[in-house]
């Protein structure tokens, strides 16, 4: 039988490195031992899902790929709006706004013509389609499935977006995609334990039962990887998670607090507009408001909920771009303080109209706290020798990586190939 190149991706959603362990995921701490394991592995900024997901497709940081947050601001009918990326419609308002999806091409464009790309995800709509965003091949989510060339499939994902769901999706990802279709790259996204975390506090025993359940999905893969590729040999193995998560400490209205000391003249103006990402804000201004940047920029950075704020060329240090109206950016306040449960990791966080959930004492993530900057990353076979790796690694790497295993060309990513 001829070997044929394959890589499998696995993310479970905001798992921070530091919660993988033998008592709380002993599948995934196994398979570390076996794995090359990236220990300085970051995130990307803003460190929220659809962001990641860009990035992890695209192998380019959001300024390349466009995709800013899971909330942004487009230009419509000459007003800057901002909205919600998880939402089902988004894509099609981002290509009426920039004529484009993403700026960079997904793994799945790369891999159209070597071996397909079949995705199965349970998170947002936003970030399932983001993986590929302009159908080269298959994306499977609760709210439509699409197949090559936009086509509606019949044969869709009729579940529920937490761990009955992630169980359901995860046996039919093992049996259908990994063991029938086979394609060159198969991604499975858990919902869990990203979709509990929001609403309850890290290191609970809610929380860490969902770990334990993503620990039991990655097994079945696992399993299944071991039973096609014994030698580990031919299947790139890589599980990971796209950003951690701080526990909220408080929230803030930037929106409330900007009208009010007058940087914003009414809740409807479109001169100066916020799009909250959990722990991290992005400002984004009209033309004839750019001139209030470095003074908004200076302001904020007075505040006690700051963090880090950059604005002007500075925005291109933390990735994002340059050239469009986006002005500053806000990483919130955060430190190492521990949770009741002894997980440490804390930020103050922004109120969206898009989300109701992360309230104080639950886990939330989007800025640059050490905690939601740190996923795990583990690879396993494809000639990886086992053994930490202490190298800069980033969602970015896990692209090229993939092509470098599968022998096609990952020309134009800013990531670089993990060894
Ligand atoms: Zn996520």
């Amino acid at each position: 039988m001829t070997a044929r190149r394959r890589a499998v991706v696995v993310v479970c959603d905001s798992l921070a490195a530091d919660l993988v362990r033998p008592d709380t995921a002993p599948s995934l701490s196994a398979m570390r031992a076996q794995s090359a394991d990236f220990v300085a592995a970051r995130s990307v900024f803003p460190s929220t899902t659809r962001t990641s997901s860009a990035s992890m497709a695209t192998g380019c940081l959001p300024g390349a790929h466009g995709l800013l947050g899971n909330t942004m601001v487009l230009k419509e009918d000459g007003r800057l709006v901002r909205m919600s990326v998880g939402k089902p419609d988004f894509l099609d308002r981002l290509r009426r706004a920039t004529g484009q999806t993403l700026r960079r091409p997904t793994w799945a464009e790369r891999l159209a013509d070597h071996g397909g790309a079949i995705v199965m995800s349970n998170v947002s709509p936003g970030a399932a389609y983001l993986q590929d965003p302009d159908s080269f091949g298959h994306v499977y989510h609760r709210s439509g499935s699409r197949g090559p060339g936009g086509e509606l499939l019949d044969d869709g994902l009729p579940i529920e977006v937490g761990a009955a769901g992630d169980a359901a999706m995860t046996e039919r990802f093992c049996r259908e995609v990994l063991r029938e279709r086979a394609p060159a790259l198969a991604v499975l996204w858990l919902s869990e334990p990203d979709h509990t975390a929001h609403h309850t506090a890290l290191g609970s025993p809610e929380h860490l039962a969902m770990i334990a359940h993503a620990d039991a999905c990655v097994q079945q893969v696992r399993s299944t990887v071991d039973a096609l590729d014994p030698d580990g040999e031919e299947i790139l193995l890589v599980v990971c998670s796209d950003h951690g998560m701080e526990t909220v400490g408080r929230q803030i209205d930037l929106d409330e607090l900007l009208l009010a000391t007058g940087w914003k003249n009414s809740p409807q103006s479109s001169d100066v507009v916020v799009a909250p990402n959990g722990n991290a804000a992005l400002l984004y201004f009209a033309d004839s408001k750019r001139v209030d940047i470095p003074p908004l920029a200076q302001w904020l950075q007075d505040q006690d909920f700051a963090g880090r704020v950059v604005w002007g060329d500075a925005l291109a240090e933390l990735g994002l771009p340059t050239d469009g109206p986006l002005g500053i950016a806000l990483a919130l306040r955060h430190d190492t303080a521990a949770n009741p449960h002894g997980v440490r990791g804390r930020s103050v966080s922004v109120l969206s109209p898009f989300s109701n959930s992360s309230l104080p004492g639950c886990g939330q993530h989007g800025g640059l706290g050490a905690h939601e900057q740190q996923p795990f990353l583990y690879l396993r076979g494809g000639g990886l020798r086992p053994g930490e790796r202490g190298q800069p690694a980033s969602l970015i790497d896990i692209a090229p990586t993939v092509l470098h295993h599968l022998g096609v060309a990952a020309d134009g990513m800013q990531g670089r190939v993990l060894r």
